[in-house]
């Protein structure tokens, strides 16, 4: 198996490290041919507009790459842009949390496969998900004590997956490895 991480910009090296513990093999995608190489794709945190910049500079046809089967994992701003992109129906608002939280890091609830347990939730000027449609299922949660409402972080939908907080920057592997699954 090997997994493309999206590296136009953002924090792409740190999937890659991550991954490098389960044994994954990576490579960096910088180039829409390489798309036909790997069996999935992550797209990195960052910043959501230039990658969407970059993405369309050099033609990058996500949507053929979902249509294959191929699973897509975004986190953060990838997650932003799996959303502006319509492969994913949800729909999420940019740097949610108010520039008194921009980042933060508190406890969040995944499902995971042996069932629901905590993990650290890190949130960099983060987006919500402020909606989402009947076919999407929450994987995550963060239950918000400021706000008080139990918020999804971690949603799926067929082959594409999406995280609002940074599961890389964290030791913690559980959350890529529920995205391996969707590979198999
Ligand atoms: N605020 C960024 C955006 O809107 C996302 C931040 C991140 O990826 N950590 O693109």
């Amino acid at each position: 198996m090997k997994i493309g991480i999206l590296a136009l910009q953002g924090s792409f090296n740190e999937h890659i490290e991550l991954l490098k513990k389960l044994n994954i093999e990576t490579i960096q995608i910088k180039l829409p041919e390489q798309l036909n190489e790997i069996d999935a794709l992550i797209i990195p945190g960052g910043e959501s507009t230039t990658i969407l910049q970059l993405l369309e500079k050099y033609k990058f046809d996500l949507q053929e790459f979902k249509n294959s089967g191929k699973p897509i994992l975004g986190t953060c701003a990838g997650g932003i842009i799996l959303a502006e992109l319509g492969l994913i129906d949800i729909e999420i608002e940019r740097n949610a949390y108010g520039p008194q939280l921009y980042s933060f890091i508190d406890k969040i609830e995944i499902n995971f496969e042996k069932g629901k347990d905590n993990f650290k939730g890190v949130f960099i000027r983060a987006p919500k998900i402020i909606n989402y449609g009947e076919n999407v299922e929450v994987l995550g949660k963060h239950n918000n004590l400021k706000t008080n409402t139990s918020d999804p972080v971690l949603v799926k939908q067929d082959n594409i997956m999406v995280a609002t907080f940074h599961p890389e920057l964290t030791n913690d592997t559980r959350t890529h490895e529920l995205f391996i699954r969707l590979v198999k």
